[in-house]
């Protein structure tokens, strides 16, 4: 089986700078599962998913233009805490911690600038914008979406939707 439109498909991935650098990896036990063809993934990430097979793995670099688009200026903003996801499991706000921020388009991943006390000042750019990414992918399992998935549109089960 390849994976294509419909194809529930459970990956590995690493993920690394240009230089490198790692920035993140999903656990081996828990592969990252998705429904292809929904848009679940970066486009280009998904078009290079088309094709592939159970075990083959492949490397991919993307520019920020096809991963999280290039570094905006003046995209510093205040927000209160109410307007911050799972505050108040966060203790303390510090410079450079990735938190999410409930907009009108849903949560948004920002990086904390500066704390106050009852506002947070964030950098509204993507953590990962302006950075060229390339994701090591290892393709685990494929197998047909059911009928219920490709109407929500997104996987069920293990490392799926739970609903
Ligand atoms: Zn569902």
């Amino acid at each position: 089986m390849n994976i294509g439109k419909d194809k529930v498909v459970s990956f590995h991935y690493r993920l690394s700078e240009e230089n490198g650098d790692l920035i993140e990896e999903n656990d081996t036990d828990k592969p990252l599962v998705y429904l292809h063809g929904h848009n679940a993934l970066l486009p280009a990430l998904e078009e290079e998913m088309v094709g592939k097979a159970i075990g083959d793995k492949f490397s991919v670099t993307l520019t920020p233009e096809q991963a999280y688009g290039p570094v905006r200026e003046n995209s510093v903003q205040r927000v209160t805490l109410k307007h911050i996801a799972n505050s108040k499991k966060i203790k303390k706000f510090k410079p450079g911690m990735k938190i999410q921020v409930n907009t009108s388009e849903g949560l948004r991943d920002v990086v904390v600038v500066k704390a106050g006390l009852k506002t947070v000042d964030v950098d509204t750019n993507h953590p990962y914008a302006g950075k060229t990414l390339t994701f090591d992918v290892e393709v685990n399992d494929i197998r047909d979406a059911d009928q219920d998935e490709i109407t929500h549109g997104h996987a069920h089960g293990p490392g799926g939707h739970h609903h």
